[in-house]
């Protein structure tokens, strides 16, 4: 979606929103952090307070950066270290795989979204290649320090990666990080089964004992937070980089934007170019993820300060891209030269700020930016408003920067308790970035 046509778009208020269930929320984007804060304010529904989510997105399930993401998830930073709450997203994240997992082998359709029969994710681990001798000191340190889990992380010399990733090059004395069960998911079919999930237990809570459980997708795009106010007892912002161009923050959340651009490669037919089938994936700085034998994904560029958040890659942007990630990749990987494009997907990050703990989402209550945003309004147009802002609570979660994946799943359950129990102090202070 480019960021510019977003104010000329219709608003909800103009389209009408139904009224559902006695507590209703409104989830703003359907990506990572939208779609499992969807999915946990939907485990708290009652029979005596009912949960009715409405998710909006006007590009649909994973139409932004998630969707278009590589879908690399293990717990390390590029030093071979614990991310912060590395462990806690870890096994949240599995969890709420497994969830989406079970959906989608259910058999289960939603009217208008593609089928999810293949598969959601690929457990062959990832082999991250010291580039240069310093990182390969660096990893050997981490690994062998006391709090390290050596059956979670290991260093492996060259011969023994050469031996995991057949065709893989890396010098006699190379060194490799291998994360054994780092997992790549697809993330539009994982998107796709985790609301198809939430669609269902809204469905079924409704029929056993909570009726008025519901889980409504609203493909429409939200052009400010005044046309929601005072509909919602609460409306949680997952727009992405996206957010910080509603009118009520701009300028607000400390956010910077950069556009990744992704290629989508093929083993030409007939070839016998094919990525072994237990091989882990590749991480170099650009990194490589296989979905199958025949299909590869080569990520990402980085495009700082770029707000162009558009799906579309066009001819210059593609030649410029594949130029960048074949120069990246030939050296270790040098048959990546033979494989065919086959497409393109791109996305926009949200950046959050480097902290001492390193870059840590966003996430907590808005009330104050949005308010403050709203009676600057109606101060400038003298308009008084027949709802009062005040009913409805905002909240923000987002910045989830190159490692979406970490920080969604368990930071999406605090932020959803939060939320229901009305309540910022189960959110960690030191992501209230703003
Ligand atoms: C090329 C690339 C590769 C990546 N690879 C990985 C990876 O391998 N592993 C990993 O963990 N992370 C990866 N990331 C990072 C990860 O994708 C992001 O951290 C994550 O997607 C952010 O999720 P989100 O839900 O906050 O935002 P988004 O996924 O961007 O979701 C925001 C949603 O809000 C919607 N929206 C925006 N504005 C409006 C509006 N006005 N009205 C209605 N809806 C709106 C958008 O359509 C979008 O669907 C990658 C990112 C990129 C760009």
């Amino acid at each position: 979606m480019a960021a510019s046509v977003l104010p000329h778009l219709v608003s909800v208020a103009a389209t009408g929103v139904q009224p559902c269930g006695p507590r209703r929320f409104a989830v703003l984007g359907a990506g990572f952090a939208g779609v499992s804060v969807a999915w946990h304010l939907l485990q708290r529904t009652s029979s005596s307070a009912p949960v009715c989510v409405e998710l909006f997105d006007d590009a649909g399930v994973g139409g932004g950066a998630s969707g278009a993401s590589g879908g690399l998830l293990h717990p390390y930073n590029p030093k071979g270290k614990l991310l912060w709450k590395g462990a806690e997203g870890w096994t949240a994240a599995l969890k709420l795989l497994s969830i989406a997992e079970a959906a989608s082998t259910n058999g289960l359709t939603v009217d208008g979204l593609s089928s999810v029969a293949a598969p959601l994710a690929w457990r062959r681990g990832i082999l991250r290649l010291a580039k240069q001798q310093k990182h390969a000191v660096t990893f050997q340190k981490n690994v062998n320090s006391v709090e390290n889990d050596k059956s979670k992380v290991a260093c492996l010399g060259a011969p023994a990666a050469r031996e995991l990733v057949p065709g893989l090059e890396l010098p006699l004395d190379g060194l490799a990080l291998y994360i054994p069960e780092a997992i790549n998911i697809h993330p539009q079919r994982y998107l796709e089964a985790l609301w198809m999930a939430c669609e269902s237990f809204a469905k079924k809570s409704s029929t056993t004992g909570c009726p008025g459980t519901q889980a409504l997708f609203r493909n429409n795009n939200v052009a400010s937070l005044s046309d929601l106010k005072g509909s919602y007892e609460a409306v949680i912002v997952c727009m992405g980089a996206q957010a910080k161009l509603l009118p009520e923050l701009v300028d607000k959340l400390p956010l910077t934007t950069c556009r990744g651009v992704v290629a989508q490669l093929h083993a030409p037919p007939g070839s016998r170019d094919e990525y072994a089938s237990q091989a882990p994936n590749l991480l170099f700085g650009t990194w490589l993820a296989a979905q199958g034998g025949r299909n590869l994904l080569l990520g990402a560029t980085k495009d700082w300060g770029s707000l162009n958040g558009s799906p579309i890659v066009d001819e210059e942007e593609a030649s410029s891209a594949l130029e960048k990630l074949l120069i990246e990749t030939a050296p270790f990987f040098p048959s990546i030269v033979n494989w065919e494009v086959k497409g393109w997907q791109a996305g926009l990050r949200a950046m959050p700020p480097r902290t001492s703990l390193g870059s840590l989402p966003l996430a907590g209550c808005i009330d104050e930016l949005v308010q403050s945003s709203h009676s600057k309004v109606y101060l400038g147009s003298s308009v008084q408003s027949s709802v009062s802002t005040a009913s409805t609570k905002w909240w923000m979660f987002g910045g989830l920067g190159s490692r979406g994946l970490i920080h969604h799943a368990w930071l999406g359950e605090l932020v959803a308790k939060a939320v229901i129990d009305c309540n910022e102090s189960v959110l960690p202070q030191i992501l209230k970035q703003w």
